[in-house]
């Protein structure tokens, strides 16, 4: 067991770090810097992940990250979680409305 698969790290586009690791069946292969979305330990939320298949992929996104490049995605993929939640508070007050008329 454990011979046809493999981990693949992970790490956060906003804050950087190394998130949950991800065990893919040894042949799994999507385009390099795969994206993915993921629960951030360190932000508490979930945001896109850069999959990372070896030490390679890592000293990029690191590279890619320290020059920013992740911000628009990071944002993106942070807008995407919080307009869902807003869209939730519009059916709360939808709710409130109907009491009133
Ligand atoms: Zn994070």
């Amino acid at each position: 067991m454990g011979r046809n698969l493999e981990t693949h790290d992970f790490y956060c586009i906003r804050c950087g770090k190394k998130g949950i690791p991800v065990v893919r069946k040894r042949g799994h292969q999507h385009g390099k810097h795969h994206m993915k979305k993921l629960f951030c330990l360190t932000c508490q939320e979930e945001i896109n992940h850069v999959e990372c298949k070896n030490y390679a992929d890592v000293i990029e996104f690191k590279e890619k990250f320290e020059r920013g490049e992740y911000n628009d995605a990071a944002k993106e993929s942070l807008s995407y979680v919080r307009d869902s939640r807003k869209w939730q508070d519009n059916l709360d007050n939808k709710t409130d409305f109907k009491q009133f008329s």
